[in-house]
């Protein structure tokens, strides 16, 4: 049984933090919100007043929150300056290279072990605990963190460096985001050239138009029945997520001196779809604005 400490207890931390609970870890937690951290007192965390408070005394920290800008609020003001020595750290968040690689910094000149870990697998794989990490950090670190990283998630691949996870979860948005567009381009196309829906999956899936947009979250209704396009686009993952992860990849493609004019393409239409008032659907409700609706 570990001390754990955990910071950001939203859609994704709250279910995280309930496992680690679950798993007999010691889980104080702490968020912003009152209700988040009674919610996870409920399933067997401990209350902290404070993030500093929280990591007082804590052997791991994990924070989950919502961008760069909290991480390093948080890391700066509350846990560097509180951890004892030892503690390992592990950020869940998703947030730009930039961040994740000055908080590595701050926490090597501390003395301290830290993993960037973002995931993938929405809030269903948060509660089920069938996450995927993405890691970056050093051999060491990445070796104690995985123990913990197994009771939230089944998933777990070490990236590289610090900022790798951060690197690994952007590239892989990128794609999804780039080929969700693809994909409803081109069921939108077969829709005027009179060609069914189901007949243009049939053999888009088993030939070299294949990829997990269409094949595991077809955006049309039908052929994919578990896929949000059944539900009017009720989100899975929000197109507000996916246009934060398309920024952060242009963020970093310009940081980088990449050249990703897909990608940039991409995050201008999911920012028109989601200044269209669709923030809250589920990301590949972007074939409706591909229609014309
Ligand atoms: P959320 O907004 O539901 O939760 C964030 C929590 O952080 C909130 O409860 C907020 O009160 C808390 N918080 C903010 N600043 C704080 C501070 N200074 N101290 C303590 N608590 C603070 O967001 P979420 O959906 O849980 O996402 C968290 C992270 O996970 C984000 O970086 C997101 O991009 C990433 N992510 C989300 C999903 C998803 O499907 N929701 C999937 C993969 C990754």
């Amino acid at each position: 049984m570990a001390k754990i400490a955990f910071i950001g207890l939203g859609n994704m931390g709250g279910p995280m933090a309930a496992n680690l609970a679950k798993a007999q870890h010691h889980v104080t937690a702490f968020d912003l919100s009152d209700a988040a951290v009674q919610a996870a007192v409920e399933k067997g965390a401990h209350k902290a007043a404070s993030a500093a408070e929280a990591v007082k005394g804590a052997e791991i920290v994990v924070t989950m929150l919502p961008a760069g800008k909290h991480v390093r609020g948080v890391y700066e003001s509350d846990v560097l300056p509180n951890v004892a020595k030892g503690t390992l750290l592990i950020d869940c968040s998703t947030i730009d290279v930039d961040s994740a690689r000055h908080v590595a910094g701050l926490a090597q000149k501390a003395g301290l072990d830290m993993v960037d870990a973002p995931v993938s697998g929405g809030v269903g794989g948060a509660t089920a605990g069938t996450l995927t990490f993405m890691v970056g950090g050093g051999d060491a670190a990445f070796a104690k963190a995985r123990p913990i990283l197994e009771k939230m998630g089944k998933n777990i691949v070490h990236a590289g460096a610090s900022g790798n996870g951060q690197a690994a979860k952007i590239c892989n948005n990128m794609i999804l985001g780039v080929s969700m567009i693809a994909v409803g381009e081109a069921f939108m196309l077969a829709k005027r050239l009179g060609l069914d829906a189901q007949k243009l999956f049939d053999v888009a899936s088993t030939s070299s138009g294949q990829c997990w947009a269409l094949t595991n979250y077809c955006p049309v209704p039908g052929p994919v029945p578990a896929s949000p396009a059944n539900r009017d686009y009720q989100a899975g993952f929000t197109a507000a997520m996916m246009l934060k992860d398309l920024m952060l990849a242009q963020q970093a493609a310009n940081a980088a001196g990449a050249s990703t004019p897909l990608g940039a393409e991409a995050a201008q239409l999911f920012n028109m779809f989601v200044n269209n008032g669709h923030a809250a659907k589920d990301f590949s409700g972007i074939v409706k604005m591909i229609d014309g609706k």
